[in-house]
C-alpha cells in the first residue's frame, strides 16, 4: 500500500459509549470478519475484559477498504477505557494520526471523553467527533453536541452520527476517516525507525512486538537493534493483525503490525523504544514515553504457606503479559511468606487478583492497598516506601510525602454541594468548576491519591445516583502529616494490618478497623484485647469477650449428625486461620482495613 493510502486511527470514548461495538462494525462492513466470527473473535479477547466490558490491552487491527476506486489500508488501534490504563491510551495515540471521538447521544460527554480528547489533541491527532446510539428513542443529539462544543471545542458542523449497534452511518464514518485523517508522513527509503507501542508473550513465537513504522522498512531476516538497550535481534516473522496474526513479507513507513525475533523475555522489550536497522541505524531515537510506575501496592499471601512457590510461578506468568505489574517477596509475621505487588490502580489490582484466582487454584489473602510514599530522612536520603512495613521510625523522618492527583468529576449540577463536601472530607483542594450546560458541570479538585483509591468511585456513584464520572492524573508528591498506625491483637503487633494514614483521620480509622476485627475474630477462652497505636501510643481499643459456652451447645439436644457437620465446618474454617500469638485470626480479618476507609 502506498503511504498516501494508509490511515492510522483509534476510537476514544468513555466506557460503554460503544467503542467495541463500533470496532466490530468496522470489521463487519469492510469484510474483515464475518458475522459468524464476530462473537468468537472480537477486539477485546480476554474473558475478563469481555465480562467486565472494559478494554485493557490494546489490540490493533488492519482493515482494507475501497473508496472512490482506491484501496485504503486502515489501521484501527484499540485503546483502553479506564483511568488505571490512561498511559496505554497515550501509547496508542502515538501510533495514530487521527481519532474517532465517540460520544453516547443520550449520556453525553463524560469524564473520560474529556480526558481522552485532550490527550489526543496534545498528541496532535485529528479528531472526528461522532455521536453514537442515534437509534435510541431518547437520544438527544443537539444537547450532546452542545456539551461537546463546550467541553472539547467541537465544531458542530463536523459531527458524524452513527448507530454502532444497528450499523447506521458506518460507511460515512469510514469515509470521514479517510478524508479527514492525514496519511502518515514517513520515508520508506530512510533508515528504519519503528516505535514499539505494545507487546505480548506467545508460547510458540516468544515475544510478539507491536510496532508502528515511522521511516524505512522491516522484513524477516533483517538484523535490527533496539536503540535504548542496544540489543540486536534477527527478525523471524513480520505480520499484521487481521484481527488474528497474519504473516506478511514486509512492513514499510506508515504501517502498523508486529514482528517476532526469538525474544524470550518480555522485559527485554521496552515500550516506547525505537527499533532500527543494525547495519544502517537511524541517527536518533524517537521520543519515548515514560513507563508508568505502579501507584497502588498490596501484599498477596497464599493461605497455605506451602503454596508460596506456586504463587510465585503464577505471578511470573501474569507478568509475562503485563509489564506494569510488579511483585517482590516479603515476609509478614502474621501471614508468613508472600509478595508485595504493585498495580497501576485499584481496577488493575482487582483484575490481577481475579486472574490469579481463575488461572491458578490458589487461595489468597490480600492486605489493604496503599499508595507509594516518599520519605525524606533527617540524613538527607529519600526513600520510596511501598508498604507500612518499610516506614522507618518516626524519629528519623523529616518529611513524609504522598502522591497527589488532579481529579475531574463530571456530575449533575444538583449534586455539586454533596460532592464538594465529600472532597473536603477527603483532604481535597478545590480548583475550579466549569458548566457544560445548566444541568451538568465539571468539578476539578486536587486530592491525595490515597483518598481516591479506597472507595471514592463508589461514593461518587452513590452521591450522583450513578450519573457521575471521574478521571484523574497524578501530579506528583507532596508533604503531608502521615503516620503509620499499628494494630495489636492480644499484645502482638500484626504487621499485615498496619496502615499509613493521615494523622487527622488515624483515630477514626483505627476505631473502625478494631470494630471490624471484633466482628471477624471468634471468641477465645480468654478475653482478646485489640488495640490501635501510633509509635507505641494507644489511640483506640476494643476487646472480644471470653467464650463461656461450648459452641455445640447451639444444637438442640444431641443430634450427632448436626454436631459432625459443625465440627467439619470448623475444621474447614481452620485452614483459613492464621495464628497470631494465642489468637486465631481468620483471613477475612486481614481485609478489615480495606473496608474501614
Ligand atoms: P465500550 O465500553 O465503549 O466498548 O462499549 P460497548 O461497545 O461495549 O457498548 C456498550 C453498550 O452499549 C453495549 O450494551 C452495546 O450493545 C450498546 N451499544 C453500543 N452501540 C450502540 C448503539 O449504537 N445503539 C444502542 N442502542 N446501543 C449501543
Ligand atoms: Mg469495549
Amino acid at each position: 500500500t502506498p503511504t498516501s493510502n494508509i490511515r492510522n486511527f483509534c476510537i476514544i470514548a468513555h466506557i460503554d459509549h460503544g467503542k467495541s461495538t463500533l470496532a466490530d462494525q468496522f470489521l463487519l462492513k469492510t469484510g474483515t470478519i464475518s458475522e459468524r466470527d464476530i462473537k468468537a473473535q472480537t477486539l477485546d479477547s480476554m474473558d475478563l475484559e469481555r465480562e467486565r466490558g472494559i478494554t485493557i490491552r490494546m489490540h490493533p487491527v488492519t482493515i482494507y477498504y475501497e473508496l472512490g476506486g482506491r484501496k485504503y489500508e486502515l489501521n484501527l488501534i484499540d485503546t483502553p477505557g479506564h483511568v488505571d490504563f490512561n498511559y496505554e491510551v497515550s501509547r496508542s495515540l502515538a501510533a495514530c494520526e487521527g481519532a474517532v471521538l465517540l460520544v453516547d447521544a443520550f449520556q453525553g460527554v463524560q469524564a473520560q471523553t474529556v480526558a481522552n480528547a485532550f490527550l489526543a489533541m496534545e498528541a496532535g491527532l485529528k479528531l472526528i467527533p461522532t455521536l453514537n446510539k442515534i437509534d435510541l428513542a431518547h437520544a438527544r443529539p443537539d444537547f450532546v453536541i452542545g456539551e461537546m462544543e463546550q467541553a472539547v471545542f467541537t465544531d458542530p458542523a463536523e459531527v458524524m452520527r452513527v448507530s454502532a449497534k444497528s450499523g447506521i452511518g458506518i460507511e460515512d464514518l469510514l469515509a470521514a476517516v479517510i478524508e479527514r485523517v492525514p496519511a502518515p508522513a514517513g520515508d520508506s527509503t530512510a533508515p528504519l525507525k519503528a516505535m514499539i507501542y505494545n507487546s505480548h508473550f506467545d508460547t510458540y513465537k516468544g515475544v510478539v512486538v507491536y510496532v508502528r513504522l515511522i521511516d524505512g522498512s522491516m522484513k524477516p531476516g533483517q538484523r535490527i537493534k533496539m536503540m535504548r538497550t542496544a540489543r540486536e535481534y534477527v527478525i523471524t516473522e513480520m505480520g499484521q493483525f487481521r484481527p488474528g496474526m497474519e504473516k506478511c513479507d514486509e512492513l514499510a513507513a506508515g504501517q502498523v503490525g508486529y514482528f517476532t525475533a526469538n525474544i524470550k523475555n518480555i522485559q527485554d522489550v521496552n515500550i516506547g523504544d525505537t527499533v532500527t536497522d543494525a547495519f544502517n541505524p537511524a541517527a536518533e531515537a524517537l521520543a519515548g514515553y515514560k513507563e508508568p510506575k505502579p501507584m497502588v501496592y498490596s501484599g498477596l499471601y497464599p493461605v497455605n504457606n506451602h503454596e508460596f512457590e506456586d504463587l510465585r510461578e503464577a505471578l511470573g506468568k501474569l507478568k509475562l503479559n503485563d509489564s506494569s505489574f510488579t511483585f517482590t517477596p516479603e515476609v509478614s509475621d502474621g501471614l508468613g511468606f508472600g509478595f508485595r505487588c504493585g498495580f497501576l490502580g485499584m481496577l488493575h489490582r482487582e483484575i490481577i487478583q481475579q486472574r490469579l484466582e481463575r488461572d491458578s487454584e490458589l487461595n489468597l489473602v490480600q492486605t489493604a492497598p496503599n499508595v507509594t510514599f516518599e520519605i525524606l530522612k533527617n540524613n538527607g536520603e529519600t526513600v520510596t516506601v511501598h508498604g507500612p512495613q518499610d516506614v522507618p521510625d518516626a524519629g528519623v523522618i523529616k518529611e513524609f510525602r504522598e502522591p497527589i492527583v488532579k481529579i475531574s468529576f463530571l456530575i449533575p449540577a444538583g449534586n455539586i454541594g454533596d460532592l464538594m463536601a465529600m472532597c473536603t472530607d477527603r483532604r481535597g483542594t478545590f480548583i475550579r468548576t466549569e458548566y457544560l450546560s445548566q444541568q451538568r458541570v465539571i468539578l476539578v479538585y486536587e486530592m491525595p491519591l490515597a483518598e481516591v483509591i479506597y472507595d471514592l468511585y463508589d461514593k461518587l456513584k452513590s452521591v450522583t445516583h450513578g450519573y457521575g464520572t471521574m478521571d484523574y492524573e497524578v501530579l506528583g508528591y507532596r508533604t503531608a502529616d502521615l503516620v503509620r498506625m499499628d494494630i495489636m491483637v492480644h499484645g502482638n503487633r500484626v504487621d499485615a494490618l498496619s496502615i499509613i494514614v493521615h494523622r487527622s483521620t488515624a483515630e477514626r480509622r483505627g476505631r473502625k478497623v478494631l470494630q471490624k476485627l471484633r466482628e471477624e475474630i471468634d471468641r477465645h477462652l480468654f478475653e482478646v484485647a485489640l488495640q490501635a497505636a501510633i509509635g507505641g501510643r494507644i489511640i483506640a481499643r476494643e476487646s472480644i469477650a471470653a467464650l463461656r459456652k461450648n459452641v455445640t451447645a447451639k444444637c438442640y439436644g444431641g443430634d450427632i449428625t448436626r454436631k459432625r457437620k459443625l465440627w467439619a465446618k470448623q475444621a474447614e474454617g481452620k485452614k483459613r486461620m492464621k495464628q497470631i500469638g494465642q489468637v486465631e485470626v481468620p483471613q477475612e480479618a486481614f481485609l478489615a482495613v480495606l473496608e474501614s476507609g
